[in-house]
């Protein structure tokens, strides 16, 4: 076996004890006699797989009563639609703060609904920082407002929570979600694709509170409305059975590490450990304002872009992979979601270190 350093941006690495114990249950699942993947989502072994994952997230996030957890299908961007579909409750417009290229496109696709109004965005046009709350023009009578905490392009990162009044906040933590400590009761909704840094690829996780359902758009699919969605304890349909299992298994993890404030000073010294190498030397470059940078994901360029391909292919042979900025910036990219231990960013450093020696 020979597992790489795997900073992609999602699907992302995940903590090896987690697929250590996935190998184990594969074939028989606690004495079930078979996979998790073959089980009934209706019977007794599942149901009891998919109450302790939430009641695991539960704990790790202290969710409060009056909020729902749905484990749904359609990643972020079906919750791109599902949020104005079931939000906007008569309303006809919601705010968005758009510091990211998923800010940009979650307002896009909630145009198609309603008006979502641009409340801020970085004037110069570039998603290098947040705009100062100063220049936010919140609607106070919006639906609701959408952010993105953690903008995964660009690495650029909300280090608080918004204040935006009394309107409903919504936030898009597909990247950030489980990151550190986070008070739910500030939030509407929060929804999360599971593919970055909560386990595989193909359950959406939104956490709702129980005063925003039922007001769904009529024609919106039964699948993503949130109020059928919470009655059928995400079991309206077959839900992503093994995806929800394996995300149950990474919660379990989290909890064993010493929660969510024992992982979030990790995750901090780890991204400090590379933005101050970045900061020290001049062959790499962060463009992010310093307040505004991301913990999990690490973007830098290099002096001269000619050389990406050879950065790239040396660090392949390093054992270190998925390091390729997003085709829209270029550059480079390291993801340093919860399953990337420090001795990973370590040895990037190292490797960046020695590239820059004989290169520069
Ligand atoms: C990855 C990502 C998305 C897209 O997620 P899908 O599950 O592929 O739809 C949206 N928003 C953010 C912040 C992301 O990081």
């Amino acid at each position: 076996m020979n597992r790489v350093f795997n900073f992609s941006p999602g699907p992302a690495t995940l903590p090896l004890e987690v697929l250590e114990q996935v190998r184990a249950e594969l074939l028989d699942w606690h004495g079930a006699g078979m996979s998790v993947m073959e089980m009934s989502h209706r019977g007794k072994e599942f149901i009891a797989i998919a109450e302790q994952a939430e009641e695991d997230l539960r704990a790790l996030l202290g969710v409060p009563e009056n909020y729902r957890v749905l484990f749904l299908q359609g990643g972020a961007l079906g919750q791109f639609a599902a949020v104005p579909m079931n939000l906007l409750r008569g309303k006809k417009s919601a705010d968005y703060l758009v510091t990211g290229s998923w800010g940009a496109k979650a307002a896009k696709e909630a145009g198609r609904y309603g008006t979502a109004r641009i409340a801020a965005r970085p004037a110069d046009g570039k998603y290098t920082h947040i705009p100062p709350r100063e220049t936010w023009q919140l609607d106070p009578q919006a639906a609701y407002v959408h952010y993105t905490p953690n903008e995964t392009i660009e690495g650029v990162e909300f280090h608080e929570v918004p204040e935006v009044g009394a309107v409903p906040l919504v936030a898009d933590f597909s990247s950030a979600f489980l990151s550190r400590p986070l008070e739910v009761s500030k939030f509407g909704l929060i929804y999360a694709g599971a593919q970055k840094n909560a386990g595989p690829a193909g359950v959406t996780i939104v956490i709702v509170r129980e005063d925003l359902l039922g007001q769904a758009l009529p024609n919106t699919p039964s699948v993503f409305d949130y109020q059928q969605m919470a009655e059928h304890d995400s079991m309206l349909n077959t839900p992503p059975c093994f995806a929800w299992y394996v995300c149950g298994l990474v919660f379990k993890w989290i909890r064993g590490q010493g929660g969510l404030a024992a992982i979030g000073e990790r995750n901090q010294r780890k991204a400090a450990l590379l933005y101050d190498y970045l900061d020290g030397q001049s062959f790499y470059r962060n463009p992010v304002v310093k307040r505004d940078r991301s913990r999990m994901n690490v973007v830098f360029t290099l002096a001269d872009p000619a050389l990406d391909d050879a950065f790239l292919k040396g660090a392949q042979a390093a054992g270190l992979s998925g390091l390729k900025g997003h085709r829209s910036v270029g550059g480079m990219r390291a993801s340093l979601y919860n399953a990337m231990p420090e001795s990973g960013v370590r040895t990037l450093i190292e490797y960046m270190k020695e590239f820059a020696r004989t290169r520069a």
